[in-house]
């Protein structure tokens, strides 16, 4: 069939491991989650909103902070929209937390646990600064 449906569509594949991923809507957020490796694909802009929401966060990311980053890889990988070949980021405030972003339509592939890391600590912060 047409392959073209899917890039506009609603599907995508797991940059990492090619499965289906599948859309989860919550709190006016929609993320696609792999349902074999759990990492997140992020449209622009999602991942700024599910920082500020640690409770959004946790809904979609079945990972854990703790866990160790055994999905990680050094492989480059492309975006699932575009296919454009993503790069590799890393969060200005957790170094250790590496995503990988697409610089043409600005989404981003989290592994698991990613998400709820980036969201618990940017809570960590927020409390530490209203603690003066
Ligand atoms: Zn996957
Ligand atoms: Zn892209």
């Amino acid at each position: 069939m047409d392959q073209h449906d899917d890039i506009n569509g609603q599907m995508v594949e797991c940059p990492k491991c090619a499965s289906r991923m599948a859309r989860y809507t919550h709190g006016g957020i929609s993320v696609d989650r792999c349902p074999t490796c759990a990492g997140l694909w992020l449209d622009a802009l999602e991942l700024e909103r599910l920082i500020d929401t640690p409770a959004e966060a946790r809904e979609f990311d079945r990972g854990s902070s703790a866990s160790p980053r055994r999905a990680d890889t050094r492989k480059a990988i492309s975006c699932p929209r575009d296919k454009s070949p993503m790069v590799a980021m890393s969060d200005a405030r957790q170094p250790h937390v590496s995503y990988e972003k697409c610089t043409v339509c600005g989404g981003v592939f989290l592994d698991a646990g990613e998400l709820r890391d980036l969201a618990e600590f940017t809570l960590v912060e927020r409390i530490r600064s209203m603690l003066g």
